[in-house]
């Protein structure tokens, strides 16, 4: 088990470093049901999906995305599970591994400290991915500031943002998130179905046969 008080040095081995997440424990004692990792990572993966983090069902099953929202997400993609849950095609990587509680309005931000302590490491093992899904707006803030702080300061809402996804494709592709809470937003915002969805089936078709 990992220190909690300290960040770990992440192994240059990918097997390892799976484990080093594996047995992550940096947020704890902020966990209310305890660490569990969810990730999805494999060196030939061409798609990547970073969420925000694991709710309780798939705290629960330990599947990314087995819930409503990635029902909508795969019908998205128009991609079944088999291809989906196939680490050599897709990569699912969220902001937070681990499911971080309950807040007021839903599930409170993914724990701040996952993404520095992972993700540059997993990303460096997965030099094949060629589009990442940036789904809801903490994934968008930490890779499109990163990326280009000042466009990324011109967007004020995460809706100017995927209305703007041209500007940031074809490497990312800001999404809302597919939760069925945001009902309300697919139905204001037509365009999104059928603009952005096409191309992202199509961008995900041609990934997969390569
Ligand atoms: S959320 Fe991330 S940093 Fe926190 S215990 Fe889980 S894997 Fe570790």
């Amino acid at each position: 088990m990992t220190d909690a008080s300290h960040a770990l040095i992440p192994s240059q081995d990918l097997t390892e470093l799976l484990g080093q997440v594996r047995d992550c424990s940096i947020c704890e004692a902020h966990l209310p049901l305890g660490p569990r990792p969810v990730v999805q990572i494999d060196p030939n993966a061409r798609l990547l999906i970073i969420g925000q983090a694991p709710g309780t069902r798939v705290h629960n099953t330990g599947v990314p995305w087995n819930d409503p929202s990635g029902d909508r997400l795969r019908k998205w993609l128009e991609m079944d599970r088999e291809v989906f849950y196939d680490p050599r095609k897709v990569a699912i990587m969220p902001m937070g591994f681990c499911y971080p509680g309950k807040g007021k309005s839903g599930d409170l931000p993914p724990r701040k400290e996952c993404a520095p302590q992972w993700h540059d490491a997993l990303l460096s093992r997965m030099p094949n991915i060629e589009l990442t899904l940036l789904i809801g707006q903490y994934a968008q803030a930490y890779y499109l500031s990163a990326d280009d702080s000042e466009r990324a300061g011109n967007y004020r809402t995460l809706t100017e943002r995927v209305m703007d996804w041209q500007a940031f494709t074809p490497k990312f592709l800001p999404l809302p998130h597919p939760s069925p809470r945001n009902l309300r937003w697919f139905k204001n915002n037509p365009w999104f179905e059928s603009e952005v969805v096409p191309w992202l089936r199509q961008q995900t078709q041609s990934l997969l046969v390569k």
